[in-house]
């Protein structure tokens, strides 16, 4: 075959080719909107979808809201208010810092956004395409308009993949489309029960979806998940390294929160390990960049550390299927190594061709995890997977035995 000439791509095929990557259905735009609104410090979240979301896709949030003068650079890619600079990787506190979701979805869809700061006198209303503001109707301004509105953002996205065809048949249905939503926001409701999520089908007078704000973990599963998965959960807090012993003050630093394992199984298992809890683990590791206050151990051997907090079914539970939620440094993720061996550990408990509920939160310094290694975040690499990996699977295990005798449930749910 004879050679092609290499020509540049038009701006506008780059851009459509790019969002493609990151917006592959309706389920991961919802996913990146659901974390922006998690990023604003949210406290309620409501989705409104029409024709799984393809048709309306709509996330209105209570949170931090857009100041009028970023709206022009909303939807630019690669514009963000998380991080300024590379270093600021290394200490991500949010979802978001690439600056590309807004943009991909405009490039695929009709954004717009009606949102309004605390303590503004109105809200403002703007309309995207293409990465720039652009009029409501032919003859209108770009500008933004102002308007009526509450305290926080209403992202709402239309005719999802209008101008790309093919992506669009590729979707099967949109009921498989609002089930995956559905899920979506199912995990992230687990993940963050202080945080109150409707999701409704538009027009429909009743939500598929409500959880109240100020939730504990185990709530929130018992409401998602069913009274079944509920009845037989256990769970474990748990941290590598060690503290050190002789730091009497960290003990004293219980964190108080409902959000916490409450579970003999899993005082148990903290109390091998010194009586350290997540409370505390996530004060080393917030510190981590800070030789002082850096456990001992990480810093003589290497700098494995983390920690993290199980809820799982115990042997008594069986379903047909492996529900696995998996978050590091609160992102939804998938790995397959952790999935395999944690099914590796019931595989002897449970009868054959059954599987347990897993929710699994693994927290680690920012330093220690890439999370751009993927289009969509949803692989995230870590330093000493493999370690923390089998370490994990053993807390399971252990827990699991210690369990059969019965009476180590979590309480109070
Ligand atoms: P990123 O989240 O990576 O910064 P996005 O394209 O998702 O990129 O969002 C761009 C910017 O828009 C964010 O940095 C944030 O400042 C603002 N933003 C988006 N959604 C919201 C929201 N729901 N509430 C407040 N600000 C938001
Ligand atoms: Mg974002």
């Amino acid at each position: 075959m004879d050679p092609q000439p290499i020509r540049r791509l038009q701006e506008a095929l780059i851009n459509r080719i790019a969002a493609g990557e990151i917006i592959h259905r309706p389920a991961s735009a919802l996913k990146e909107l659901l974390e922006n609104a998690l990023d604003a410090q949210s406290t309620s979240i409501r989705v409104t979808l029409k024709d799984g979301g393809l048709k309306l896709l709509q996330i209105q949030d209570n949170g931090c809201g857009i100041r009028k003068a970023d709206l022009g650079l909303l939807a630019e890619r690669f514009a963000t208010s998380k991080i300024a600079r590379y270093e600021d990787l290394g200490r991500l506190r949010t979802y978001g810092f690439r600056g590309e979701a807004l943009a991909s979805v405009s490039h695929v869809a009709h954004l717009s956004v009606v949102t309004k700061v605390k303590g503004e006198g109105c809200a403002w209303k703007a309309h995207y395409l293409d990465g720039k503001l652009a009029p409501a109707k032919p003859g209108l301004t770009a500008d933004p308009k102002p308007c009526a509105g509450n305290d926080g953002t209403t992202i709402t996205v239309e005719d999802l993949f209008y101008n790309t065809p093919t992506r669009l048949s590729a979707l099967r249905s949109s009921s498989e489309e609002y089930a995956r939503i559905l899920d979506v926001i199912t995990r992230y409701a687990v993940h963050n029960p202080s945080v109150s999520f409707v999701c409704k089908k538009s027009g429909s007078p009743s939500p598929d979806l409500s959880t109240p704000s100020n939730s504990t973990t185990q709530q929130a599963i018992r409401l998602l998940y069913g009274a079944n998965v509920a009845r037989d959960l256990l769970s474990l807090s748990t941290s590598y390294p060690p503290p050190p012993p002789q730091d009497a003050s960290l003990g004293k630093r219980k964190r108080d929160d409902n959000n916490k394992p409450v579970s003999d199984s899993a005082q148990n298992v903290d109390e091998e390990e010194d009586g350290l809890d997540k409370g505390e683990v996530e004060m080393d590791v917030d510190s981590a960049s800070n030789e002082n206050t850096k456990p001992k151990k990480a810093r003589e051997s290497d700098d494995e550390q983390w920690s993290a907090e199980a809820f799982f079914t115990s042997a008594n539970y069986h379903a047909k299927k492996m529900v696995f939620l998996l978050f590091i440094n609160h992102r939804l993720v998938e790995s397959p190594r952790l999935k395999r061996a944690l099914e590796n550990v019931y595989a002897n408990i449970l009868p054959k061709g059954t599987f347990p509920f897993i929710y699994l939160s693994i927290s680690l310094p920012p330093h220690l995890v890439d999370p751009n290694v993927h289009p969509t975040k949803r692989e995230v690499h870590f330093l000493h997977e493999e370690k923390l990996t089998e370490r994990v699977c053993d807390k399971v295990l252990e827990v699991l035995v210690g369990s059969a005798g019965g009476g180590r449930r979590v309480s109070g749910v």
